[in-house]
């Protein structure tokens, strides 16, 4: 949730509730989400500060068993409220969001009392598996973009400005635009990610520089990234799959092969992967000097 708060961006949905089942009794109204504390950038303060959830309106608890009709549509809860967001390091700053909490199957009105004769130790028998979503809908100010500066910096002038734009257009939704943008800097850069990972400490460098001399010969970059995967340094082989070569398959399809929203998926996805390369490289790179400045040191103390 306080990760949901500090960087989801509009109309990004992120599960809340997993399984919903009868008494839960979480998320039904927006009072569940009173006072939940937040990281988020105070305009006052120019900086990231903690910010409280307050509510417009709490909701008074209902007399009754059900959940009144009004957070439902379809059978299915779906309902919106505005969250009045509060620095507590000024105590001016506001943020507001428009948030709307949903599920994605039907689910019972029926929770104060799951002593129903159609429930089971609690678990709604006639109920389907739906989990609880939540969306932000409006934002005051208006969300703002954030590029990560390592990654920014890592990246040439050029694929820096595709990756603002790339962020600006993932963060209006648009499916198509940002993908256009990720691919873009995964065809500028994915080589140079390639070039920078072979200088790292837990690389195997001439197996690498094989694979680039083999290349310039045959001019097929996708066997460089198809390769590379056993002679990654360790925290890139962690997610099990090769980061490398999904970058390079994931932008390399047609951009009208794809859905608006298929586009989004994607783009978000090459997004994540690609900071997630460029992150790990810096911090082997970074764990390197450390290193180097202690030999350094311990040299100098030695003389
Ligand atoms: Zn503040």
């Amino acid at each position: 949730m306080k990760d949901f708060l500090s960087n989801a961006i509009l109309y990004e949905k992120r599960v809340i509730l997993e399984d919903y089942k009868v008494g839960n009794k979480k998320f039904y109204t927006e009072n569940d989400f009173n006072k939940i504390t937040f990281e988020y950038y105070c305009e006052i303060e120019e900086k990231n500060t903690t910010f409280q959830l307050g509510l417009e309106y709490p909701v008074n608890r209902f007399e009754d068993s059900n959940i009144p009709d009004s957070y439902f549509i379809k059978e299915k809860l779906d309902y919106v409220f505005t969250a009045i967001c509060t620095c507590q390091s000024c105590k001016v700053q506001k943020v507001y969001f428009l948030l709307n909490v949903f599920s994605d199957k039907k689910v019972s009105q029926k929770i104060w009392n799951p002593d129903l004769s159609d429930v089971i130790d609690g678990i709604r028998i006639d109920e389907e598996d739906a989990n609880i979503w939540i969306q932000k809908v409006g934002a005051t100010p208006e969300i703002k973009i954030s590029k990560n500066k390592i990654v920014s910096k890592f990246l040439d002038g050029e694929s820096d400005t595709f990756y603002y734009k790339g962020l600006k257009a993932l963060s209006q939704n648009l499916g198509v635009g940002s993908l256009a943008y990720v691919r873009k800097i995964v065809e500028r850069e994915l080589l140079n990610i390639v070039d920078e990972i072979k200088n790292l400490p837990d690389t195997d460098e001439a197996s690498i520089q094989k694979l680039l001399d083999d290349y310039e010969k045959s001019r097929k970059v996708s066997t460089v990234y198809h390769n590379i995967f056993k002679f990654l340094p360790k925290s890139l082989q962690s997610l099990d799959i090769n980061p490398i070569f999904l970058l390079h398959d994931l932008t390399s399809g047609g951009l009208h092969q794809y859905t608006e929203e298929e586009s989004l998926n994607i783009a978000k996805k090459v997004m994540a992967l690609l900071e997630f390369v460029i992150l790990k490289i810096n911090e082997e790179k970074s764990s390197l000097n450390d290193m180097r400045r202690i030999v350094k040191e311990l040299r100098r103390d030695q003389n």
